[in-house]
């Protein structure tokens, strides 16, 4: 069996590239983007290298469900209670960079709608 692509934010999640790190537990980790395009910009990542949402099978339910209460959760811890936008960029047309699945969780302005 071919071993998962060792991303980037493996790496974050192993401690080799330093994060700003703002909640972790078994499955998921969430930390500030390097490059925020908002006042706040996290990314919520699952600990399981899926590639993207595309990738995602059956058996990876409870994960998926447990990223979207992690964004909820990370958004009361970080004071968002005006609102805030969630984005999952998948593959290319949706301008994804980074080969593991994550959500954005932008917030902290009025965001315009829609995105470009
Ligand atoms: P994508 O374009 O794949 O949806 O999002 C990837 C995100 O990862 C981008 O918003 C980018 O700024 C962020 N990013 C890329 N490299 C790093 C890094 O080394 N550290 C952190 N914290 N974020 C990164």
């Amino acid at each position: 069996m071919t071993e998962p692509a060792d991303t980037l934010f493996l790496k974050i999640i192993r401690r080799e590239i330093p994060a700003d790190i703002v909640y972790e537990d078994d499955l998921a980790i969430a930390f500030k983007d390097i490059n925020p395009q908002a006042p706040v910009h996290i990314l919520v990542v699952p600990k399981k290298p899926i590639p993207c949402l595309a990738d995602a099978i059956p058996e990876d339910h409870r994960i998926l469900g447990h990223l979207l209460m992690t964004v909820k959760r990370v958004a009361e811890q970080v004071g968002l209670e005006n609102g805030y936008r969630v984005v999952i960029n998948t593959k290319t047309d949706g301008g994804q960079t980074v080969d593991h699945l994550h959500l954005h969780l932008l917030g902290g302005r009025a965001l315009a709608w829609p995105p470009g």
